[in-house]
């Protein structure tokens, strides 16, 4: 293809025709890999999922092409019928699925959900709550190593050292200790349901406002499956692209109006330009996809699905953090077996298996080495998988955990190989993309 831009006028120019494994066959073979690599391997990070066809080619559309900073109807750009169009979508969808009465749909990402959410709420130094990271929170919640720890002032809460579960007790003394501006329930690896009314209660006694960042079990409270933090919450902050399945952005839902303009005015223009709109018609999608009566059934079997893995686990000597799940992920404490979280995340991989390092309550190890590993089990549920398969999958695990416990970090190969085995057999079974 010649550089000359004149060839761009010519509606026979590669610029226009020309696809990716022609235009840069580099790109194109390390996106058909991560292809193959999702087919042929098991995914059990339990943020990750597998989004439709439909999300994947609107996240692809001309939409990427256009600027649409303001809101539907009140833009700064002119062009934007159709953006109104996608985003007005977005938003009465999200409303709908979630049942609240404000959504912004333009946060780009978790983070900057969250980020919006402060600059609305907070003043730099201010003080808020949120869970402790080695109990299980996010990182947007208050690491040291995070803009939310360094220009605010966080104290966590965390869970009991016995039964592993949120010390609402603890919740309320530190509430009452610190009278913090913000409260946020919600985490990336607690695998039990939240008690949505406790909080609100602890909240309204110091007059806290009361944000659930449900990014991990959206899916399963648009589904049902999980109880609602609407209406305990003041805002709800949400990932797309966990368990909803759409595409990797952020939503923030509220239903007083009260907070419509600091949020919105937080999202754009104090934190954002211009929407990702190609990202925005994602969501719109995704939310319809969420709202069809199969999106019950999907939530409800992510969490059959987790209840069967987590006791073939235990079946095969393997803890699970808490003892069991509510949810669609599990902390596995892997210190009785002296297997560290890394070396089990590198074995599992090379047994087709992929999981996460990650430390558990009161872990002893670094956060790069970890004495656990998280599982989820939305992705395997989005391709088929039943309680059958993610029993099996239990076991998997176990062998290979039983191999690296044996031999060290360098693990059983023969183990390791038959594990890939089935692996390519149950994938074979319920296969990604099948017509890619
Ligand atoms: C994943 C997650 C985020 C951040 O999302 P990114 O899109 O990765 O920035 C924020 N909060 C919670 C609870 C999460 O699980």
């Amino acid at each position: 293809m010649s550089t000359n831009p004149s060839t761009l006028t010519d509606p026979m120019s590669g610029f226009w025709h020309d696809d990716l494994a022609t235009a840069d066959p580099e790109i194109a073979a390390a996106v058909g890999k991560e292809l193959a690599r999702q087919q042929d391997k098991i995914e059990l990070i339990a943020s990750e999922n597998i989004a439709s066809k439909a999300v994947l080619e609107a996240t692809g559309s001309v939409f990427t092409n256009k600027y649409a900073e303001g809101y539907p109807g009140k833009r700064y750009y002119g062009g934007c019928d159709y953006a109104d169009v996608v985003e007005t979508l977005a938003i009465e969808r999200a409303k709908q699925l979630f049942g609240c009465n404000f959504a912004n749909v333009q946060p780009n990402s978790g983070s900057q959900m969250n980020q919006a959410v402060f600059l609305a709420m907070l003043e730099p130094g201010d003080t808020f709550m949120g869970l402790d990271l080695n109990s299980g929170g996010h990182l947007t919640h208050g690491s040291p190593v995070n803009m939310s720890g360094k220009w605010f002032n966080p104290v966590s809460y965390g869970v009991t050292e016995g039964e592993e579960l949120i010390d609402m007790d603890a919740v309320a003394a530190t509430a009452r200790e610190h009278k913090p501006k913000l409260i946020i329930c919600g985490g990336t690896a607690y695998s039990r349901q939240w008690d949505f009314a406790a909080f609100r209660a602890i909240a309204d006694e110091v007059g806290a406002v009361l944000l659930c960042d449900m990014s991990h079990i959206s899916g399963l409270v648009a589904g049902g499956a999980h109880p609602s933090p609407f209406p305990h919450c003041d805002i709800v902050t949400s990932t797309t692209h966990k368990s909803l399945r759409g595409p990797r952005s952020g939503i923030i839902l509220w239903n007083d109006e009260k907070f419509t303009k600091p949020l919105n005015m937080a999202v754009f223009p104090g934190l954002q330009g211009g929407p990702l709109m190609h990202v925005v018609a994602a969501k719109a999608v995704a939310f319809k996809e969420a709202l069809a009566p199969e999106f019950k059934t999907y939530a409800h079997r992510i969490v059959e699905n987790a209840r069967a893995l987590a006791a073939s686990l235990e079946e095969n000597g393997l803890r699970i953090v808490s003892g069991g799940t509510d949810n669609h992920s599990m902390l596995v404490d892997l210190t009785a077996k002296d297997v560290t979280g890394k070396a089990a995340e590198a074995g599992l991989d090379r047994a087709w298996l992929t999981c996460n390092k990650n430390g558990i309550p009161f872990d002893t190890r670094s956060p790069f080495v970890t004495s656990g590993i998280r599982l989820g089990t939305p992705a395997g549920t989005t391709r088929g998988f039943g309680p059958l398969e993610f029993r099996q999958i239990g076991q998997l695990i176990a062998e290979v955990v039983d191999g690296l416990s044996k031999n060290g970090p360098e693990g059983d190969a023969q183990i390791e190989e038959s594990v890939r085995g089935r692996v390519a057999k149950l994938c074979a079974d319920f296969p990604v993309y099948p017509e890619s």
